[in-house]
């Protein structure tokens, strides 16, 4: 089984996209930049994705133009249809000689939107292509809740169901979005209008935590429905795993770990989503409920950190691009160091870790990184060598997993319990060792490196509850019954230092 989003806009990836316009863009194994739902199908399948997994417009156009100027279509006008719908129809296909037997398909946007025509015309036409049991449409509608009247309006899920159905598609299920359950009449009366069988209704409910919903999904049927129309009779739905994994979100204890998430997009969660849910992990591996807690790095100075930080167990510098809030990145940083304050610092967090400390324990004032201030002295952070002549900004940067190796005694050996990982990337400027020896006299240790022990991956302070920093995304890898080692132990020093009810928060 495998996952595919198609997106339908202009854009060839999300890569370029602030995350204020489609939240994170999550990257996959083998180094492609995607739409964040690949990081809810991973996280809730457990299977990692690929390039294949995430298909833009932009993509099926810049690849069929480029098709055109090979003279690839031998003189031929090129049209929407068929060669646009043919290209989308060749991604979906694309896993036919593999072992993947079933491709679920998502398409972005809504039913009747302009830019995502195409994708709703070649999912059409892969319905009239292959056996009516090899193909199943699963359309997601809305069932608002109107507040002053109690009740929930069906609709805007019978006008969409009846604009895909004046696109030639038949939905066979309707998964509807409610707050609240949906009452038998209630969906007697969608599949009348609708045009589907009453068991085909299913009731997507507002759930407390999200991986509630596989569990409230199989309760309503959909398994049961997806089988039945796919003739996979002999399929039983097996969700040991899953309520193993309910069984112990609803046993953690009702302690709450605040954790500070420094960045500059707070105004929309998505932005840093897998962190997010990163955090929520490591909060069911130790038993406790992780509050994450978006802080504006813009607002931070020396003076006011400690009291933007309060009442927060542990702190998170996350990555990001752009010199805006930095320098509150860094004196949040200052704070976590000096007052022993668990932190974890990702990509960005963990190169500006560095620029903080060489200013501060190197007595290095100008310390930077080339990204900020490309003539400073002491560029402590300095781009990649194979990144100088890059101009182009799509897909250009060092991308998706790479082999790192752990140094043993390091804390970060101690929590992946092993002394080679592999983890995912996504950036163009690196630590300069020509300061690495001096950092580490004065007590930065490197404690992870690439193979060739050049490039430096984790760094950790000693004499510290809980400092540590990587040029990686732990978060991408994270898994809600396997937290990512990183997280965890952020959490679990969270606990242990700050924990206890919280008596001990930044007050
Ligand atoms: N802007 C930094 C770089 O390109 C960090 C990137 C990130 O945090 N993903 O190296």
């Amino acid at each position: 089984m495998t996952n595919q989003k198609f997106d339908p806009y202009i854009n060839v990836d999300p890569g370029t996209m602030s995350p204020y316009e489609h939240g994170e863009v999550f990257v996959t194994d083998d180094g492609a930049e995607t739409d964040l739902d690949l990081g809810h199908y991973e996280r809730f399948t457990d299977e990692n994705l690929t390039k294949n997994s995430s298909i833009t417009m932009g993509k099926i156009y810049q690849e069929v133009i480029e098709r055109e100027r090979r003279g690839d279509y031998l003189g031929k006008t090129v049209q929407v249809i068929p060669h646009i719908t043919n290209a989308i129809k060749e991604k979906i296909y694309a896993f036919e000689d593999s072992d993947v037997d079933i491709v679920i398909t998502e398409i972005g946007g809504t039913v009747g939107d302009i830019e995502g025509l195409s994708m709703i015309e070649a999912i059409r036409q892969v319905g009239i292509e292959n056996s009516v049991e090899d193909v199943i449409y699963i359309h997601v509608t809305l069932l608002p809740y109107i507040h002053g009247s109690n009740e929930l309006k069906s609709k805007p899920t019978q006008h969409s169901a009846k604009e895909l159905q004046s696109l030639g598609i038949k939905p066979d299920i309707l998964v509807c979005r409610t707050e609240l359950e949906i009452p038998e009449n209630l969906k007697e009366k969608i599949a009348l209008f609708c045009n589907v069988r009453k068991e085909s209704v299913i009731a997507n409910k507002t759930a407390k935590c999200l991986y509630e919903v596989p569990l409230m999904l199989e309760e309503e049927g959909l398994a049961r429905e997806v089988c039945k129309h796919l003739k996979l009779e002999k399929c039983e739905p097996n969700n040991k795993s899953w309520e193993k994994l309910i069984d112990k979100i609803h046993n953690v204890s009702d302690k709450e770990i605040t954790i500070a998430i420094v960045g500059k997009y707070i105004k929309l969660e998505d932005s840093y989503l897998s962190v997010i849910e990163s955090l929520k992990h490591a909060g069911i591996e130790n038993g406790v409920t992780v509050k994450p807690k978006l802080i504006d790095a813009e607002k931070i100075t020396e003076s006011t950190a400690k009291e933007m930080l309060k009442g927060c167990d542990g702190i998170v510098v996350p990555g990001g691009f752009g010199n805006r809030g930095i320098e509150g990145k860094i004196q949040t940083i200052k704070y976590a160091r000096e007052n022993n304050v668990p932190f974890l610092g990702i990509c960005l967090g963990m190169q500006m870790a560095v620029v903080e400390f060489a200013r501060d324990a190197l007595n290095l004032k100008d310390a930077n990184s080339e990204e900020f201030d490309e003539i400073c002295e002491n560029p402590v952070i300095h781009i990649m060598y194979d990144q100088k002549d890059v101009t182009k900004k799509g897909g250009t940067m060092r991308l998706g997993s790479y082999p790192c190796i752990l140094k043993k005694g390091s804390i970060a050996e101690k929590l992946y319990k092993t002394n080679e990982i592999s983890e995912r990337h996504r950036h163009r400027f690196e630590y300069n060792n020509d300061y690495r020896e001096e950092m580490e006299k004065n007590g930065l240790m490197v404690s992870g490196t690439s193979p060739d022990g050049n490039l430096v991956e984790i760094v950790e302070l000693k004499n510290h509850p809980y400092f540590i920093a990587c040029q990686f995304h732990p978060e991408f890898k994270s898994r809600p019954d396997r937290p990512s080692p990183l997280f965890a132990g952020l959490v679990k020093a969270a606990k242990l230092v700050f924990g206890d009810g919280g008596k001990n928060k930044i007050s």
